[in-house]
């Protein structure tokens, strides 16, 4: 009999003594002991003597030759018996189930035989009923999103449920029979066994009925966290414990996104409140702007009468050029940030380059990143919203730079070419570490990332600006290393 053959066996025994009892007659007289269920069942009082077992019993002429055909054949050597007998015609019960065998006394010689009598009917609902809660309770485990795992008093794994095997990765069959440390990580493998031992010696109770977190490893090797809580049984005299394991995979994962966006969202907020303080804001820098830009060509007045003083002269000069540019940039950066409606018009596409690198450069000359432009001279008029494009070529720019992070050559090159009639190319092209094939296909999607800070947000949100404008946008790796992104955007209508 195998495990699953004598669980069976056992609950079947359980239920024809809960409908009826057990008996034991003496093979030589023919006299009977009955357990109290079994004399209710055959009307016999506590006490009374039971002579003949099956003639108490209420059965028709033809099954009370067969039981006592049955009984004469295990007490002359014979085999077990489990028959079906049926009870006289109207009577209560109308079947009775007689089972049992001859039971050897040590010497091999045969004194006694005993079994189990009930009401077949009786036996059959109490049977159909259990058969009704366990289905009910395969359904539940089955269904579950926890994976439930019981093992016995030294681990040895007793069964396996539906989504413990999507979890592990095991089927029941390869699971049933191991030992159940082969579903955790290496820490709590090395001392599950002294964990039962101790259980088993103190009864101190340390994760039972509390649960905690613990590291699984799937049949692949690969570990993931789960919430462990176990419960504790008794059953027939065996110890079993039911594992209850919650994967907790997706739950840190979308931890770990839900920080990044508060983190990306703060940042973003503070973003934004900057675009509306950039009018204040320019305000306030542009008045000392105007008054150093003032001070410098003050000072060169002063100093254009004196000789020897030419050089003191230049640097005013380069001076006033930086008071510019710094004015510049502030006015761009307050233009990128601020909230606004999309708006077309016709640029310079070269203008919209060189602001973008501006701004996409900005804290990176350390780097020393070698930034080329191949613009065609010919086609420069786009029909765009500049503030969008210039935050594709800014996405643009900085992917490339990180992906640049650890290579020896850094170049970086914006080009253009007529694509079709209408229709220009903006290609962003580095020599970095390039697409890995696995990225390929994801790298558009919103939120997939290969960095550690990343949002992943930048390609799809570049892509969904690109669409927007009627144009398509792609990626691929250059054959000498890098890789090139491409979109195409419409020229000023020839109209
Ligand atoms: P993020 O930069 O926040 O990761 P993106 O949407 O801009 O988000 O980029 C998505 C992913 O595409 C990056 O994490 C990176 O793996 C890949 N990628 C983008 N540009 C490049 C590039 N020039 N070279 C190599 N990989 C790139």
């Amino acid at each position: 009999m195998d495990r699953q053959e004598r669980a069976q066996a056992s609950s079947v025994a359980t239920q024809s003594l809960a409908a009826g009892g057990a008996w034991i007659v003496d093979a030589a007289t023919g006299a009977a002991r009955l357990s109290a269920g079994a004399r209710r069942l055959v009307g016999a009082e506590a006490g009374e003597p039971v002579p003949d077992l099956i003639a108490c019993l209420p059965l028709d002429e033809a099954s009370q030759a067969e039981a006592r055909a049955a009984i004469a054949a295990a007490a002359a050597g014979g085999a077990d018996f489990d028959l079906t007998l049926h009870c006289i015609e109207g009577g209560e019960p109308a079947a009775l189930r007689l089972s049992g065998g001859a039971v050897p006394d040590e010497d091999g010689t045969t004194r006694r035989l005993a079994g189990v009598i009930c009401d077949a009917d009786e036996e059959a609902r109490l049977a159909e009923e259990v058969a009704a809660r366990v289905a009910h309770l395969r359904s539940i485990l089955e269904t579950a999103q926890d994976g439930m795992v019981v093992i016995d008093a030294v681990g040895v794994v007793q069964s396996f449920s539906r989504a413990a095997e999507r979890m592990f990765g095991y089927t029941a069959a390869e699971a049933m029979g191991r030992n159940v440390k082969m579903l955790m990580g290496e820490a709590d493998r090395a001392r599950h066994d002294g964990h039962l031992a101790r259980y088993a010696a103190t009864r101190e109770r340390h994760i039972i009925g509390v649960g905690r977190i613990v590291t699984g490893m799937r049949k692949d090797g690969s570990q993931f966290p789960l919430h462990l809580s176990i419960g504790e049984t008794d059953v027939d005299g065996r110890r079993l414990f039911t594992g209850f394991m919650h994967d907790l995979t997706e739950e840190r994962r979308s931890e770990n996104r839900t920080q990044q966006l508060q983190t990306e969202l703060a940042h973003i907020s503070r973003l934004s409140a900057l675009g509306e303080m950039g009018s204040a804001l320019a305000h306030e820098l542009n008045q000392p702007l105007a008054a150093i830009g003032n001070y410098i060509t003050g000072s060169r007045r002063l100093l254009a009468d004196i000789p020897g003083t030419g050089r003191a002269v230049a640097a005013l000069e380069k001076a006033a050029e930086q008071v510019l540019r710094a004015g510049n940039i502030i006015r761009r950066l307050r233009d990128f940030v601020s909230r606004r409606a999309s708006e077309r018009r016709v640029e310079s596409l070269a203008k919209l380059v060189e602001e973008a690198s501006a701004l996409g450069l900005v804290g990176v000359r350390e780097k020393r990143v070698a930034l080329q432009y191949k613009l065609d001279p010919e086609h420069d008029a786009i029909f765009v919203d500049r503030i969008q494009i210039e935050q594709v070529l800014v996405n643009l720019l900085r992917n490339g730079i990180d992906a640049m992070e650890t290579a020896t050559r850094r170049e970086l090159v914006i080009s253009s070419r007529l694509a079709s009639k209408g229709v220009l190319e903006i290609a962003v092209s580095d020599s970095g570490a390039g697409l890995a094939p696995q990225a390929m296909a994801r790298l558009f999607e919103p939120f997939y990332t290969t960095k550690a800070a990343g949002l992943g947000v930048g390609l799809s949100i570049s892509r969904g600006i690109v669409e927007a404008h009627g144009g398509d946008m792609s990626a691929e790796n250059n054959a000498d290393g890098g890789a090139t992104f491409r979109f195409t955007l419409p020229l000023r209508s020839q109209a």
